[in-house]
């Protein structure tokens, strides 16, 4: 199953040498994908219950916030990694895929 969500963060890459070195955020959307076997009650995983999870670690952590405050090098790839940290750490479900977008057309995606 999957669910997309979105949060609104602020950020900046000193060693980039074009735009990215400056100041500036992005709506970025997270699709959370989970895997399991369907159970009796005929799904994977109730939304409402990956929604809170994802929420409260990470939505909550990271919106409308300064992310270089929070990670020393804050790429699509490193943001996306600590994600994948936090929510494996819970440990409720297996993870089968994760995809974060910065822009429309710019994203990364970890595959377990
Ligand atoms: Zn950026």
């Amino acid at each position: 199953m999957i669910r997309t969500f979105t949060f609104d963060a602020a950020h900046q890459l000193p060693w980039h040498t074009g735009r990215c070195r400056n100041l500036h955020g992005h709506t970025y959307r997270l699709e959370v994908t989970v895997e399991g076997p369907i159970g009796d009650d005929g799904i994977v995983l109730d939304f409402a219950d990956l929604d809170a999870v994802v929420r409260r670690e990470i939505i909550e952590r990271y919106d409308h916030t300064y992310l270089n405050d929070q990670l020393d090098n804050p790429t699509a790839e490193l943001i996306a990694a600590d994600i994948w940290k936090r929510l494996e750490s819970v440990g409720a479900w297996r993870l089968a895929r994760l995809r974060l977008w910065e822009t429309a057309d710019s994203g990364v995606e970890l595959i377990a």
